[in-house]
């Protein structure tokens, strides 16, 4: 009895890795929306993210059509970011565009100094 019961439970667990196996290589194989978590078909028009690499359905990001041709037309390789990733990228951007500013500030006050010093040795 015992042995019928373990052998059974053992095919059917056996089945359900199998079965489980077969859900994971699918998931890969298809992209999801990270938004709505829907697959994106190939009809579809979808995104790919160019900095996560998560897939959206063009209409969950609010992207519209005109946009959608637009970043198509830009290469094959669409420079798309998500909404989560623009936020993240903004920050990064203007974090980078304040240490440019530093730079070009620094840069004058040593050209001053440089203009200084030679005016100096002029003398
Ligand atoms: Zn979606
Ligand atoms: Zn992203």
């Amino acid at each position: 009895m015992v042995n019928k019961k373990g052998k059974v439970t053992g095919v059917t667990r056996q089945k359900e890795e199998e079965e489980r196996k077969e859900n994971v290589t699918t998931d890969e194989e298809m992209d999801l929306c990270g938004k709505c978590e829907h697959v994106v078909k190939d009809g579809q028009r979808g995104l790919e993210c160019g900095l996560c690499f998560t897939w959206f359905h063009a209409g969950c990001e609010k992207v519209n059509k005109e946009e959608y041709d637009s970043i198509k037309v830009i290469g094959k390789k669409a420079q798309w970011f998500c909404r989560d990733c623009t936020g993240k990228f903004s920050n990064l951007q203007v974090a980078n565009t304040k240490l440019k500013e530093e730079n070009i500030l620094l840069k004058v006050e040593n050209q001053k100094l440089k203009d200084r010093i030679g005016n100096e040795e002029e003398y």
